[in-house]
């Protein structure tokens, strides 16, 4: 028997907030442990929490972009639970009656329903050193959205794109650096498998906080094998939450599935519900960053970019924005500028261990270069010397050119005598290339270039030899 997995995820957003959720303490990542804390994410008695109105505003965007109905009346519950690093005994969240809902996330030509998004609070760190634990409460109270998804995705590749569309939309909407490596994006897999074709759901798995795309994709992997190979053998799948280990590559069960009756949820008596005015919503709608997905048909349309160049550059932002930076500068070539981009200048920064958010070549030089590519300054051959002088030393190429004295030759009255000078060498190769050996034509090319050091414009060579040979 076929068997097909049935996955939703349960995604936590960290919101790219100055301020935390409650208070006024700052959202940093990496200071030092429990200096970023006040009575309210201590969760001192008597202190109270005043919701951060920055943080509802991007919860509604992300909202607005995953295409989901924003309630006007939301409610804030606290979820009861103990543990060392929450130090109030509950977290607050939404349960029953979520910011925004129904929603959906298009990958693949495929609509991905978006169940539920809602904000909470995250809980502080423990650290485990040797023997002992640390808490950490720096984090606590830093808001995040939880987003969970319909039980639509049917393969741990789609789960993986999923996540990736979802990062990509988080960083355009600006709500969140959604970089998963610092737990700004944090997300929880559901996994069921069921036969091939049936329309019954499986009894599911939770694995929690899969901290990597690749370890998604792996864990999910993994987890589906074990559960098919239960199937097969007769056996059960439990329903328990389980937890993937990157070093060897498989899942293993942490505790059985927590119910919602034993967080004991509540509405929390300390916050009015979170009422949102229509016209609130509106302006936040009207005030959108622009989509990828716009940006990907403008590139298309606009600058006459191929689907798969068009898609590189829209689906990482810095990339996009780096390209449109430089079209700033010079914008009369952008198919040639995303060719120098895409095929060279990444290539040579990540040879130098960058990337373009850290690279020595600014979107301005590239444009520079791109004009003296265009204008016939520099042959495509000393392009790529200039660019990696350009990757080495972050000067601009007009300097680079100067320096070196690269800059290319296009002076007729030379060129034409460098030509008439081979075609004097060469007399066996011309008579042979007159009686018809066209291949020739490159050798001649080939030789007028040598002469010149590599530095003749190639066009200009091209059209003197074809005259000189006609005469
Ligand atoms: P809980 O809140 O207890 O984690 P939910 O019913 O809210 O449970 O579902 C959480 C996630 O699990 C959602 O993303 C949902 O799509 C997914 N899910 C629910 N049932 C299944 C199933 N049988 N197989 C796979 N995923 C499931
Ligand atoms: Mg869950
Ligand atoms: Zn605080």
């Amino acid at each position: 028997m076929e068997f097909e997995p049935v996955i939703g995820l349960e995604i936590h957003v960290q919101m790219d907030t100055r301020t935390k959720l409650f208070c006024s303490c700052p959202v940093e990542f990496g200071a030092e442990p429990n200096t970023n804390v006040c009575p309210v994410c201590l969760g001192l008695p008597g202190s109270l929490p005043v919701i951060n109105r920055r943080a509802v505003e991007f919860a509604i965007r992300a909202g607005l972009a995953l295409n989901c109905k924003i309630n006007t009346r939301s409610l804030f519950a606290r979820k009861n639970y103990f543990y060392p690093d929450l130090p109030k005994g509950y977290q607050i969240s939404q349960y029953e009656e979520p910011l925004a809902v129904d929603g959906w996330l298009e990958v693949r030509d495929r609509r991905i329903r978006i169940r539920r998004l809602h904000i909470e609070e995250d809980a502080g760190k423990n650290l485990h050193e040797g023997p002992h634990t640390f808490v950490d409460l720096n984090r606590a109270g830093t808001p995040l959205m939880e987003i969970v998804t319909e039980p639509d995705i049917d393969s741990p590749a789609l789960a993986k794109e999923f996540l990736e569309r979802l990062r990509t939309l988080m960083r355009y909407m600006g709500v969140s650096r959604a970089d998963m490596e610092k737990g700004q994006l944090r997300c929880d897999i559901n996994l069921s498998v069921r036969p091939k074709g049936s329309k019954e759901l499986g009894t599911r798995v939770e694995i929690k906080n899969v901290n990597s795309f690749k370890f998604v994709q792996k864990a999910i992997e993994s987890e589906m094998e074990r559960q098919v190979e239960l199937l097969r053998s007769g056996g059960r799948v439990v329903q328990e939450t389980r937890t993937f280990d990157p070093s060897t590559g498989l899942t293993y069960p942490m505790r059985s599935k927590e119910e919602a009756e034993d967080y004991r949820y509540f509405p929390e008596p300390d916050l009015l519900p979170l009422v949102i005015s229509p016209q609130w919503v509106e302006e936040i709608r009207r005030s959108m960053p622009q989509l990828p997905e716009q940006r990907l048909r403008k590139f298309m349309e606009e600058y006459r970019l191929d689907e798969y160049s068009a898609r590189v550059l829209t689906d990482n932002k810095e990339l996009g924005d780096f390209f449109e930076a430089s079209l700033e500068h010079y914008g009369a070539e952008p198919k040639l500028t995303a060719n120098w981009l895409l095929n060279d200048l990444l290539g040579q920064l990540s040879e130098a261990g960058k990337d373009v958010e850290n690279s020595p070549v600014s979107p301005q030089s590239l444009g520079e270069l791109v004009r003296l590519i265009k204008e016939g300054t520099l042959s495509s051959k000393l392009a790529k010397e200039v660019l990696r002088d350009m990757v080495l030393t972050g000067k601009p190429p007009s300097q680079i050119v100067e320096e070196k004295g690269l800059k290319q030759v296009s002076d007729e009255g030379a060129i034409r005598e460098l030509v008439r000078q081979v075609l004097q060498e060469n007399t066996k190769e011309v008579e042979r290339f007159k009686a018809g050996e066209e291949k020739l034509f490159g050798f001649l090319v080939g030789q007028v270039m040598k002469k010149a050091k590599g530095k003749a414009n190639p066009q200009m060579v091209n059209r003197l030899l074809r005259e000189l040979l006609r005469s």
